[in-house]
Parts: structure tokens; sequence; C-alpha cells
């Protein structure tokens, strides 16, 4: 993709905006840019660089998604919603092409990496609800304040205000930035850091040969890794990736979302709004807390991935109205007119409590809680979903998590109406 309108190629040292940015390391990439650290000389801060492919539909792309966030900067000049900031744009002109430029806020690792640095174990409650507090404000802001839907919320776009590892944040560590190319070395420095990779590969092949040899020699040496301990990281998060957002009176395309993350509506194309996010938002939360994805859908004989979503959908939360089932402009693909799916008919209902506490060994307070706090979310009607707003103000979103499972609000005894499904909660004192 380093050709004529794909990416342009950095080095380590190169410069940007008539000299203001210098390019430190690739912190990453996705399909429309690449995205490196750079250090700002004017404010002297890092930054993160995201440098566009040049090709005209990137480059159109670009435009949209930095109207996006001018929009979210112009909104809120304090930068307290939780969503990533943009500081400056501009052009770069290179032997690929002219590329558009987002100079974003630096953040750190995305809670995908996180999941991932856990282990797949699912993070503690209480880091739990910190991250979902953070989603829903950024959610709300977007939603009632400036009318976009983000519609491709994930763990992959929602980044950590810090990296988890203090050694690789260039601000923890106090690493010196690098101001012009490092001399006598065409590459940019990267030669050496990538001499040490490999030599760190070979060594964790060489690991991971010598406990599969221990396995097969009876399991002596496999014990499954404990989850990290994340205690004293602080974690806020910022909702990034603004390239597939849109304005709800200005929806830009049919298919939304990452599959996963998608909601019932959009495979049905019934029409979406705001809700989608919710519901993209509902299965990044129970993904945090459980270390895994809450559907998983795959093809199978005779039947479509979408046909698996619906089903593992409805095994979980139970069947969907017949009307909402039939109503979008796809159901004929998958439901019969009394709203049964025409080519998966036996299901396996469970619920999202009871699978929380087989599955993943929650206690039964903390299952409870948190499904009463998800469940509404997982609405099949969309205008029935609770706002970020509203889901703001669950109760269980203000409660402390005690060493033995037993759950506390720190509101004091009164009577709160959380707005979803006309439900009532006494707090406890
Ligand atoms: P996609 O294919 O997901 O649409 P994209 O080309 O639009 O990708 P982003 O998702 O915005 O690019 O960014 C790519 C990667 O760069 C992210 O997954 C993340 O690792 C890193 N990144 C993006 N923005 C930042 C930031 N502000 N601070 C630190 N890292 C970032
Ligand atoms: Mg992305
Ligand atoms: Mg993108």
């Amino acid at each position: 993709s380093y050709r004529k309108g794909g990416y342009h190629a950095v080095r380590v040292g190169d410069s940007f905006a008539a000299g203001r940015y210098i390019a430190q390391q690739k912190l990453g990439w996705g399909q429309f840019s690449t995205v490196w650290l750079a250090y700002d000389t004017q404010s002297s801060k890092y930054v993160a660089l995201k440098i566009q492919k040049s090709a005209p539909q990137f480059a159109q792309a670009a435009l949209h998604e930095i109207e996006i966030l001018c929009a979210i900067a112009d909104g809120d000049p304090s930068n307290e919603k939780s969503v990533v900031r943009l500081v400056d744009h501009f052009k770069h002109v290179g032997p690929n092409g002219q590329h558009l430029c987002m100079v974003l806020e630096f953040l750190g690792d995305s809670l995908l990496r996180l999941i991932k640095y856990n282990r797949y174990k699912g993070l503690q409650l209480d880091k739990v609800r910190e991250i979902c507090k953070c989603i829903l404000t950024a959610l709300d802001y977007l939603h009632e304040k400036l009318g976009i839907i983000h519609t491709d919320l994930k763990p992959e776009n929602i980044l950590l205000c810090n990296t988890i590892n203090p050694s690789k944040d260039p601000i923890r560590s106090g690493m010196t930035p690098i101001l012009e190319r490092p001399e006598g070395n065409p590459n940019g420095g990267v030669s050496m850091s990538s001499i040490e990779k490999k030599l760190k590969q070979r060594a964790r092949r060489a690991i991971a040969r010598i406990s599969e040899r221990r396995a097969s020699m009876g399991g002596v040496g496999v014990v499954p890794k404990p989850a990290r301990c994340l205690d004293g990281i602080d974690l806020r998060c910022k909702v990034v990736d603004f390239g597939n957002a849109c304005w709800a009176d200005r929806p830009i395309a049919e298919e939304i979302q990452t599959r996963q993350y998608r909601a019932p509506e959009v495979i049905l194309q019934s029409g979406y709004s705001f809700a989608a996010d919710m519901w993209s938002f509902a299965c990044t939360a129970f993904e945090l807390a459980t270390g895994e994805m809450m559907f998983a859908p795959k093809n199978g004989q005779g039947f479509s991935e979408d046909e698996d979503h619906l089903a593992l959908m409805m095994e979980l939360l139970g069947k969907m109205p017949r009307k909402v089932a039939t109503g979008g402009a796809r159901s004929k693909d998958y439901f019969d007119r009394y709203g049964d799916l025409k080519r998966i008919r036996r299901l396996k209902y469970g619920s999202l409590d009871r699978l929380l506490v087989d599955k993943y060994k929650f206690s039964d307070a903390d299952a409870r809680e948190f499904a009463g706090f998800l469940r509404p979310i997982f609405d099949f009607e969309p205008e029935k979903r609770p706002t970020a707003k509203q889901c703001l103000q669950h109760p269980w979103l203000n409660t402390v998590n005690q060493a033995h499972g037993e759950l506390k609000s720190e509101s004091s005894d009164e009577k709160v109406n959380v707005g979803m499904n006309n439900l009532q909660i006494k707090l406890r004192k």
C-alpha cells in the first residue's frame, strides 16, 4: 500500500507542517492511514499524527472525519467529554501524492489491548464501571449535543488516556524527543530496534516450543496465567476513529458497525439512529467484564452469519417481538411471517445473568446487578433502549464493589427513576 494513492512512508525524524511536527515512532495503522507519535515543537508536547492515504476517496473520508472532529472540539472547549481532540490538520505532499494529516492528542493503548493484557479474563467490575462512565459521557455528548452517531464503537476504537506499560509511555518515561533524522542511518534509526525485536521474537518462539513439548509430556508446567493486576492504574479513556461517524439526520451507509457489535436493526435494515451505538456500547461493556465477545457469529451449513447472529441474540435475550423481526427491509430473508427464523429452528434459550454466573463465575449479586444494567440496553426495539444519559443515572454505575461481592450505593436512601422501562429502583444506604 506504500504506492501512489496509498500510505505515505514515514521515517523517524521526518518533519511535517514546515517543521512543526517531528515523527518519533509508529503507533498504529488502519485501512485508511498510518498513525505516528510526533513531537510538536510549538507546544513541546507529544501528539498523534494520522497520515491518510492519498487517493481521492481517502482524502474525501479524511475531510469528513476532520469536519466531525472540528464539531467535536468546538462543542467541548474544555476537553472533558471523553472524545479524542483534534489539535490541527494540514496537507503533506510526498512521493505517493498529497496526504491529509490530522494531529490528535496523544492517547495510549486501546481497550482491546487492555483486554489482551489482562489475559482475556475480564476486568474487575470497578474498572469496568469507570470505563463505562467515560464511554457513556462521550456518547451522551455526541448524541444529545451534536447529533452524531459514531457507528463503529468497539474496544479497538476506545483508547486509554495512558499506556498500560509506563516504559512505553513517552510522557511517563520522560523520553527525550528526537528532533532530527538520526545520522548515518538511512532507515531513520529503526534498524537497531528491529534487530532487538527479532531477537525477542526468537526467544519467545523458543519458550513456546519448550512449553509445547512440556504440554505433550503430560501438561507439566502449563499453568494458566492469572489475570494481571491493574490496581492503581487510572483507567480513563476516550472514544476515537470518527472515520465512519455521521450526523443522525444524514446517515451515510446502510451497513454500519463491526460485525460483533452490530445492532439488530442494522442487520434487518429497519433504519438506525443513536440507539445503534448503545447496542455496541453494551457489547463492549460485556467484553470488558468477561474478556470475551458478547456475540461472535459464524456462518454454518444452511445459514448465514447474519442468521447465526440473530439466533445468538435471541438465545440470550429472548425471542424478538414479531413486529420487530418482520419489520426490516431484510426481514424476509431471515424470518417467516410468524417471526421465527427460517433456517435455524431450534434455539437454546438462556439469560444474561445465568451466563455470567455459569460461564464467567460471577457471584449471584454481581451478575444480577451487571445484567440489570446491561439488559435494558439490549432491547430489540431501538426506541426502548435507554439513552446514554439515562444509563449514566443507573445505580450500577454509582456503586462500589465490596470485598464480599456485596453492593453498596454511594447515594443515600432515595428513590431513583432511572428511566428504563419505567423501572423504579430503591437504593440502599
Ligand atoms: P480504521 O481502519 O480502523 O478505520 P484508521 O485508518 O481510520 O483505521 P484509526 O483507527 O484512527 O485509523 O487509528 C489507527 C490506530 O492508530 C489505532 O488503532 C491506534 O492504535 C492508533 N491511534 C489512533 N489515534 C491515536 C491517538 N490519538 N493516540 C494514540 N494512538 C492512536
Ligand atoms: Mg480504528
Ligand atoms: Mg477509521
